[in-house]
């Protein structure tokens, strides 16, 4: 398994990945189609939320092998929907 980031630059409008085992604290990925620079701080963050959903993962597969427990995956994924455009009931 491996596990990635999809990450939306809204400066070009495009998506670009960042693998997590190419991930290195000290090395942000910026956009690779703008050059828009993204701040270590977030980079910081994508890089704990990509090894949170990796560690769900391993722990799925774990306990489907030892305890024959269901197994499941996730993706976290997440859409930009402007404010107005919400329709749920308060
Ligand atoms: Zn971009």
């Amino acid at each position: 398994m491996s596990a990635q980031a999809k990450i939306h630059c809204f400066n070009c409008g495009y998506d670009y990945y960042a693998y997590k085992s190419e991930m290195r604290k000290e090395h942000v990925v910026n956009c690779p189609h703008c050059g828009a620079k993204m701040d270590e701080h977030m980079w910081e963050m994508i890089i704990n939320a990509v090894c949170v959903v990796d560690e769900v993962n391993y722990h799925f597969r774990k306990y489907h092998s030892e305890r024959n427990e269901n197994q499941f995956a996730i993706n976290a994924e997440s859409h930009e929907v402007p404010l107005e455009k919400f329709r749920f009931e308060k």
